[in-house]
């Protein structure tokens, strides 16, 4: 059979690829893997063991402990317990309906599923080996690398998937473990982490750096940090793990503490969270001549193409935040650029969130990048404090930060961290992707009374003209 496009790897980046694609009037096959019961996985990580599963955990955990700590401020009782076999059977049913969705839409799309794993024998050809060892060669004008990643697993914790687990374990601890220590204070440390904890385990995150998820602004993940820490989370930083022991009833993580004195944390689970690697191995791509970045990633030119004519790479296989949206906006991308239209991503203005209590979004460069480029910037602040719906929901922590270009005044970067952060930082998006001045948010009348306001306030700030701080 020969395709227009083939894509291997049927996460956000290859299947939004397909559908695009499959618009544009081009004939694809996308290849997956990942089955269960004879039936294919499609949706990759972000739908099977990433971003969906995390998120109905992190859901059920929020309502647990809203009951638990805050129902009663405003008058309601109740006496709560979690039932986490009912929370994993929710959590599955979400990711089952969404990974059917998928199906259906590959169908909607006349793109076609070929189940197995994928191997690029050179451009244009593509071997698919199905579990029972059957394999298929199938041509193609353009192939697709969306193979997605993987969690790193350090030489000395390997996962055993009981004591020493990664992410994809620990979205489904059948129960809650008393101790869980967690190797990583990066956005799957600090969202598995709170999941857990909210529901009572004892949490403790280990990180080498000096900060938590250290691509966010200093003043963030600080605040952060202090917010997780009234949660009852515990943090110690600048702490170099050096192993683990297992014994049948626990674990005990040994590290070395900055000032060089040995520290051991004795617990149930470890969960090792320090990153993900591109699965750029097993899938012919050496064999075939397709260059490799320094770490393993795919090395693409800014229009995704690989180093092979017609072969090209997206998602977390390429350079660039490991996000489900920056991956469909890959795929998009590329999909256009085949049917020979123009296509641009601005890597910049990829917003990132972490979806812990409260939540935290940043985009755009923060105020540390902007003096390292040796750019002059108006800093504007407004905390949730002084908003009236924050307060009327009784989620006053955090603050919007917005850093604009003290000559043009053009924004440059934005970080929230505080109630429907996640949210709020779309409407930001929105005005740097048209090149908006914090004058343009500031002019932008927001809804009374909204969390959005904080935005708008922040906005003032940067321009000395805030009102109500
Ligand atoms: P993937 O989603 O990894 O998909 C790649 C697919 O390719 C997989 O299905 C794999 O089975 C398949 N594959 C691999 N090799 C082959 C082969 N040889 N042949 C056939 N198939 C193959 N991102 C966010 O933006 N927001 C979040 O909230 C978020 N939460 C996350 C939470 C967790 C716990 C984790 C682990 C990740 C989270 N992410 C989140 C990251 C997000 O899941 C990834 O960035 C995203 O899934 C990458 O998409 P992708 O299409 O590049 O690859
Ligand atoms: P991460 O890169 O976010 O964090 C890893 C953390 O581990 C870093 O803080 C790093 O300094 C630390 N670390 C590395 N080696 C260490 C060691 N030996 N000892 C102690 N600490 C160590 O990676 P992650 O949390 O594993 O997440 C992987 C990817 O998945 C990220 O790129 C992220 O973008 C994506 N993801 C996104 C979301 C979201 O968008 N909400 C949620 C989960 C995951």
């Amino acid at each position: 059979m020969t395709y227009d496009l083939i894509i291997i790897g049927a996460g956000p980046g290859g299947y939004v690829c397909a559908i695009r694609a499959a618009q544009l009037g081009k004939k694809v096959a996308i290849v997956e893997k990942r089955a269960e019961g004879g039936k294919t996985r499609l949706g990759g990580t972000c739908l099977n063991v990433g971003c969906i599963p995390s998120k109905a955990l992190l859901d059920t955990s929020e309502k647990f402990y809203e009951a638990r700590k805050h129902f009663a401020e405003h008058g309601i009782a109740v006496q709560p317990s979690i039932d986490v076999a009912q929370m994993l059977k929710r959590k599955n049913g979400v990711v089952d309906a969404l990974v059917g969705g998928i199906a259906g839409l590959m169908r909607k799309n006349k793109v076609e599923v070929l189940t197995g794993a994928g191997e690029l024998l050179a451009p244009g050809r593509v071997r698919v080996t199905a579990a029972d060892g059957t394999k298929a060669e199938h041509d193609a004008t353009h192939v697709v690398l969306a193979m997605g990643s993987v969690p790193i697993e350090l030489p000395f914790l390997k996962f055993d998937g009981e004591r020493i687990v990664s992410s994809d374990h620990a979205i489904s601890f059948p129960a809650v473990p008393k101790r869980l220590v967690v190797v990583g204070g990066g956005v799957i440390g600090l969202e598995l982490g709170s999941v857990w904890a909210r529901l009572g385990a004892e949490v403790t995150v280990v990180e080498a750096l000096p900060q938590l998820c250290p691509f966010l602004d200093a003043d963030v993940a600080k605040a952060l940090q202090k917010t997780l820490e009234k949660q009852g989370l515990k943090f110690v930083l600048e702490a170099k793990v050096t192993g683990a022991q297992t014994t049948a009833d626990g674990v005990t993580l040994t590290a070395t503490a900055k000032d060089g004195s040995p520290l051991s944390f004795p617990a149930d689970r470890v969960l090792v969270a320090v990153g993900r690697r591109p699965c750029s191995e097993g899938a012919g791509l050496e064999a075939a001549g397709v260059a490799l970045t320094e770490r393993k990633r795919v090395k693409v030119d800014g229009s995704l193409r690989t180093s092979l004519p017609g072969v090209w790479a997206i998602g977390d296989l390429v350079d660039g935040p490991m996000l489900a949206h920056k991956a469909e906006e890959d795929g998009v991308a590329v999909a256009e650029l085949i049917a020979g239209q123009h296509a641009h991503i601005d890597y910049n203005l990829v917003p990132s969130v972490v979806y812990t209590e409260p939540e935290v979004a940043s985009i755009g460069l923060t105020e540390a990048e902007c003096q390292k480029r040796g750019l002059q910037v108006r800093v504007g602040r407004f905390p949730f404090l002084a908003n009236g719906r924050a307060r009327a929901a009784g989620a006053t922590d955090g603050f919007v930060k917005i850093v604009a270009d003290a000559k043009t005044d053009r924004v440059l970067g934005a970080a929230i961290i505080g109630i429907r952060a996640a949210d709020l930082i779309g409407a930001i998006a929105a005005h740097m992707v048209y090149g908006g001045s914090s004058e343009d948010i500031a002019r932008t009348c927001a809804a009374h009374p909204t969390v959005s306001e904080a935005v708008k306030e922040a906005a003032l700030d940067c321009l000395g003209r805030v009102i109500h701080a």
